[in-house]
């Protein structure tokens, strides 16, 4: 059998990517940097209270490669690291198109998603910082158990805020996060003066993403042993998640195929700007590649406006130019509770705003995406997180516009994570 026929490309242990890629060091036009509100402290200055002294190092690198320390090499190494690229060969032919679709295993992870990939550098350098606890917000639970898990193998705490709507439900991963030994709290809290003034009006108040990183920050800000860790949106959050797209890049150049077009779910922008931006260099040199982020119409926020904003609701982050919808905006639950974040990275608002990137809104109700996912699941095998059924939808429904117009379009997509603790999502959508 020929590499280019291969079902199953894996990626030898001396071509594991050994630097992240920067991508500010190859973008059209420069990054507009984050800026204080025109009233207020300064949120700028206060940045390195805020963030690991590493991370935002890294944050404002223009280096376009960054050695990963060889220590968080061996811990992606221990998290299955180089992850497998996948022809679905039997999803092709199950739906009749021309199309070569090709997903990345990222839900072969410890945890459930690819936010190990950043939660086992920023525990890292948390520990090698000196600190003893991290702390941090989650939506729909995975960026928490990831950061709990790695924490816990680098020996530190974690306390999670984690929104209310969401925590009262998810059990299981409340287990989860509590197994690896993190103090899980629903937001918001009593813990903090922002949760305590919000619960005074309601006391039984859902919470949002928003609020959950100004109790993390809040909580971190007044303990000099803990360090607040994020897990998307940030440059350095989707510098360390390069390693998906790099792996992805060798695997196809080992078979010596070359995408068309690269689709994946986007919440706040981690796992589709890993899993694109080593693939922009070439599209900036003028190479044909398309990008298509799949987002849900209960936060569609690369159709808001490109305009500076907060990353939190009680105005702690200095502002950051992005695609926004108001971070004050409530957002409708959905089962793809990941994908719902007010704005997108920065770095991946601009290159929409440049033309680079197209997206789409998948209905609050979620029947299509979770259809989809099912034909995925019969045809691979594997059951995909809710936010990752959007990757899958978007690849499926452009497969099937091929079989119209009979393009044989390489078609790649990211399966950001593993939907074992959200069956009875898929139960209820599907009415299983
Ligand atoms: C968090 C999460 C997402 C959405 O977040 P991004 O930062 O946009 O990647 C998507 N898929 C999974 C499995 C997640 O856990």
């Amino acid at each position: 059998m020929s590499q280019a026929d291969a079902t199953v490309v894996q990626l030898p242990e001396d071509e594991r990517p050994t630097k992240w890629y920067n991508i500010l060091a190859d973008l059209p036009e420069p990054l507009p940097p984050p800026k204080d509100p025109e009233t207020g402290p300064s949120r700028l200055k206060a940045l390195p209270e805020l963030l690991l002294a590493e991370c935002l190092r890294q944050e404002n690198s223009t280096q376009r490669w960054i050695d990963i320390p060889q220590e968080i090499q061996d811990l992606y190494v221990q998290a299955g690291r180089p992850r497998p690229l996948i022809r679905a060969a039997r999803l092709e032919k199950r739906l009749g198109t021309p199309a070569h679709l090709y997903y990345k295993t990222e839900f072969y992870s410890p945890t459930g998603s690819h936010k190990v990939n950043t939660a086992l550098a920023q525990a890292w350098y948390a520990k090698r910082e000196g600190y003893e606890r991290v702390t941090t917000e989650t939506g729909a639970g995975q960026w928490g158990t990831a950061l709990a898990y790695a924490a816990s193998l680098v020996d530190l705490k974690t306390t999670i805020y984690w929104v209310r709507a969401v925590h009262d439900w998810k059990t299981q991963r409340r287990h989860f996060m509590k197994l690896y030994g993190a103090t899980v709290h629903a937001s918001p809290s009593s813990e903090t003066n922002v949760g305590r003034a919000l619960l005074k009006g309601q006391p039984d108040h859902p919470g949002s993403l928003g609020i959950a990183v100004s109790e993390g920050l809040e909580d971190a800000r007044r303990d000099d042993r803990a360090i607040y860790c994020l897990g998307s949106v940030l440059n350095h959050v989707l510098l360390h998640q390069t390693v998906i797209g790099l792996e992805t890049q060798r695997q196809f150049e080992r078979i010596g195929v070359e995408p068309d077009l690269m689709v994946s779910s986007l919440g706040g922008g981690s796992n589709f700007g890993g899993f694109t931006l080593p693939f922009f260099a070439d599209a900036f040199r003028g190479k044909e590649i398309r990008f298509i982020a799949a987002q849900s119409a209960a936060a569609p926020n690369l159709q808001g406006e490109y305009r500076y904003d907060f990353a939190d609701h009680a105005e702690l982050t200095p502002m950051l130019k992005m695609y926004t919808l108001g971070h004050k905006t409530d957002l409708r639950p959905v089962r793809g509770d990941g994908l719902r974040y007010h704005g997108c990275s920065p770095i991946l608002s601009l290159l929409r705003h440049l033309g680079y990137i197209d997206t789409i809104a998948y209905p609050e109700d979620e029947r299509h995406v979770f259809e989809r996912a099912r034909q995925f699941v019969q045809t691979e095998g594997f059951l995909p997180a809710p936010e990752s059924a959007y990757s899958i939808a978007c690849a499926i429904d452009e497969a099937l516009k091929c079989k119209e117009t009979g393009e044989a379009k390489v078609i790649a997509f990211n399966v950001s994570g593993h939907g074992f603790m959200d069956m009875e999502g898929y139960a209820q959508v599907l009415g299983l």
